[in-house]
């Protein structure tokens, strides 16, 4: 499923993305440090925990192209990327497709590179390449041993000035698109319908349109559409130059200002974006498609990004591991483990997007299980933590985890560029994620249930639920508990008994 509605150029790299961005951009790893200090006095472990992660250096070149390195000596290599503030989201309605598209034509030719030749002249340099576009940016990346550094500058620098666009390669990588959009969207049913969910859910948003676009639209796409969006949004000024690896600022720089200092800034649009009207009603959608095997219960909410309320998007990030890290989360131990309802479930958040983030839950019910009770059983979960039940432990726990596991972004070559390249066009500072370990480290039990509250309980927070079928259960097995009323019902039912323990337990107190 395109939770984090991303496309890739090549699909290869695209299981070790989303792992890097999925459940913990920006993403931060201080924590050796805290780990060498652990008996020092309570005052120097906090200054070691909290240095900067990855030390980045950043400058900004006259034409307002921001320049970031990030060393990282241990071998010959560096990770090239350009971070452009567009994409998706960006597209004039009707246009949806069109940053996607445009992200497969940077392959087909600028004035020096000729047509299909970008990719294979990375690898005659031993190196490899790859792209990929979501709602709120594209970028490029190559992967190459340093002294290759400038022929890769001067290369991605080729198609940010302009490209050939070829009309018959137009056609032809819009069929290729077409192709895509079949594989990757409208034969896998999940997919298929969490894209009808995430439409409903962004109703009237430009997050509620699939990143590679509807089909009807990337049919019309054409060669001018293309130019215009290149002509409109990929300029210097628009992007990000980031190298990690076996590199200094003080060797980028004149590099940079050099290849790409000599391109013109443009006058970018504005993110006018209107704010995405409130949800009316209980949303259920049911779904049966004969290419399922297992029925799924989805449930999808709104939830603020890093940009929009960084505070509680701490904290949901806390709470996403509190209820869906492993085994031992809360989710896992209720659902499978105690109720016996599903064998998988899963809780993720994600708040790297420019506008609204989202909150998705998916589970597969067992055998006989009715996919509505595993709702009902999750709002439930949700309700505990609204009421404030996390413990410290978990708490603790949760940030100790979160903080070790980023320890490993640091040694790799393209996740740094990966974290900082997202978190920056994603509306976060630098400083948010050098010092992102240091924030949720401050967060409070009262953060928590604040962020709870706000975004997380199911009698204020509006959401939508979607069941999915085989195609075979249509009769026997499509019952009336997938029926808006009996599902309000079920919810219904939930909160009154978590009330009731509330007032319970307020009365023993
Ligand atoms: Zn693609």
């Amino acid at each position: 499923m395109n939770k984090n509605n991303i496309f890739h150029h090549r699909h290869i790299l695209c299981v070790i993305l989303i792992g890097i961005t999925l459940s913990c951009a920006p993403y931060t790893a201080a924590h050796a440090t805290e780990q060498a200090t652990q008996n020092a006095p309570a005052q120097k472990q906090e200054n070691a925990a909290f240095k900067p992660l990855f030390n980045a250096e950043s400058m900004t070149l006259d034409n307002g192209m921001q320049v970031i390195a990030i060393p990282n000596h241990r071998i010959p290599v560096v990770t090239h990327m350009v971070w452009y503030k567009t994409g998706g989201a960006d597209e004039q309605r009707g246009k949806t497709g069109v940053a996607h598209l445009l992200e497969h034509m940077m392959f087909k030719g600028s004035e020096n590179v000729p047509p299909g030749e970008f990719s294979k002249i990375i690898k005659t340099m031993g190196g490899n390449d790859n792209a990929f576009t979501s709602l709120d940016y594209t970028a490029y990346f190559q992967s190459v041993s340093t002294d290759h550094l400038k022929d890769v500058m001067t290369m991605e620098a080729d198609r940010m000035r302009g490209l050939l666009l070829p009309e018959n390669h137009v056609l032809s990588e819009r069929d290729v698109v077409i192709e895509e959009r079949r594989q990757v969207t409208e034969n896998d049913a999940q997919a298929h319908f969490a894209e009808h969910l995430n439409a409903v859910l962004f109703l009237n948003h430009r997050y509620g349109r699939p990143v590679i676009g509807w089909m009807q639209e990337i049919e019309n796409i054409d060669r001018n559409d293309l130019q215009t969006f290149h002509d409109t949004y990929y300029a210097p000024n628009n992007a990000i130059l980031i190298v990690s690896g076996d590199i200094t600022l003080d060797t980028l720089k004149p590099l940079a200002e050099e290849i790409y200092g000599t391109l013109p800034r443009k006058d970018i649009p504005p993110r006018t974006w209107r704010a995405v009207p409130d949800m009316v009603g209980t949303v259920n959608m049911v779904h049966h498609d004969a290419r399922v095997r297992q029925t799924s219960a989805l449930h999808m909410m709104r939830a603020p990004s890093f940009r929009q309320d960084r505070t509680a998007a701490l904290a949901l990030q806390l709470i996403e591991n509190i209820l869906s890290d492993g085994a031992a989360s809360r989710l896992y131990k209720k659902l499978v483990v105690e109720n016996k309802m599903a064998s998988s479930v899963s809780f993720s958040y994600s708040g790297a997007y420019w506008s609204n983030g989202r909150i998705w839950f998916a589970a597969t019910p067992l055998d006989g299980v009715d996919p509505a009770g595993i709702i009902a059983a999750y709002r439930e979960e949700l309700l505990n933590v609204v009421d404030g039940d996390i413990t410290d432990t978990e708490l603790q726990d949760a940030k100790t985890r979160l903080i070790d596991r980023a320890v490993f972004a640091r040694d790799s070559l393209s996740g740094p560029a990966m974290i900082v390249g997202r978190a920056l066009v994603t509306g976060s500072t630098l400083d948010d994620v050098e010092y992102w370990a240091r924030d949720l480290n401050a967060i409070t039990q009262d953060d928590i249930r604040k962020a709870a509250q706000n975004y997380l309980d199911p009698r204020t927070h509006a959401g939508i639920t979607g069941f999915l079928y085989p195609e075979d259960s249509v009769n026997e097995d499509a019952p009336e508990h997938i029926t808006e009323k009996s599902s309000q019902q079920a919810t219904e039912q939930v909160i009154e008994q978590v009330t009731e323990q509330a007032t319970k337990q307020e009365e023993e107190q």
